[in-house]
């Protein structure tokens, strides 16, 4: 929990203003102390991705301190920890999505740790500072079809993120064909693993862990989701999509 006295006595002392519950909020959790590109992880098959931005790129979405611990302890702690549990064993030579296919259910070690990386991943690379407020392209087009509207989607995926009883994600995922499903999961789970109560491929996925939020936003998960959807790069998540439709043509294209 964050030192909420000192804090307090560090907006009393700057200014006379009344210090609301906001002010010690931001007070609290813009310190960090180092840099993304500072962060290593133990050597191991499955390597660190580069977060991309700093921080505090997402001032009033995602506290700097909440994206600081977010990577650097807990996405490294799954990293870390997936590395261990596949050393020695058939699973170190596997690609992480045909591992999580292929997912021994009852290999916990593997299978929080290895739904904790690819989960993690996917979540910090769909954010930017200035995004794409609204999908375009194939994906605005299945989003009508499926769900009727871009608003009956959100609607219907926020429901899905502030549902989800205690940790986990919630997802938008897609077919083969490219129909696209609103569901959650709990803990590192996700939708590629068998037996999901949502499947497919996920095309964009929401943290829902309150490590993810409790810093900024203590228990008001609601508050945290809208706040996610105005740094949610819907460009990014549209080339993962077009990626699903025509996974060979994108892969060209980008060699
Ligand atoms: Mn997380």
């Amino acid at each position: 929990m964050a030192p909420r006295p000192m804090m307090l006595f560090s907006c009393e002392k700057k200014d006379n203003s009344p210090a609301t519950s906001e002010t010690v909020t931001i007070e609290e959790n813009n310190t960090t102390v180092g840099k993304p590109e500072e962060v290593k992880a133990d050597p191991g098959t499955f390597k660190l991705q580069p977060l991309g931005y700093a921080y505090d790129a997402f001032p009033n979405a995602i506290d700097a301190k909440t994206m600081e611990l977010h990577y650097s302890k807990h996405y490294v702690g799954y990293l870390n920890k997936l590395n261990k549990a596949v050393a020695g064993t058939a699973m170190e030579k596997m690609a992480l999505i045909p591992l999580l296919k292929n997912m021994d259910m009852n290999n916990s070690d593997v299978r929080n740790n290895a739904g904790g990386v690819f989960n993690h991943e996917l979540f910090f690379s769909q954010l930017k500072a200035s995004p794409a407020t609204k999908p375009t392209g194939a994906l605005a087009a299945a989003i009508d079809r499926d769900f009727g509207s871009y608003d009956a989607f959100k609607k219907a995926f926020t429901e899905a993120a502030a549902k989800r009883f205690g940790s986990g994600w919630a997802w938008l995922v897609s077919d083969e064909k490219g129909t696209l499903k609103i569901g959650s999961t709990a803990n590192q789970d996700n939708p590629l693993m068998p037996g999901m109560e949502v499947s497919g491929t996920p095309v964009m996925g929401l943290d829902v862990w309150e490590h993810s939020y409790y810093l900024k936003y203590q228990n008001k998960r609601p508050e945290y989701i809208d706040s996610f959807f105005t740094v949610l790069d819907w460009d990014t998540v549209g080339k993962r999509y077009d990626q699903i439709l025509n996974p060979t043509a994108t892969a060209s294209a980008q060699n």
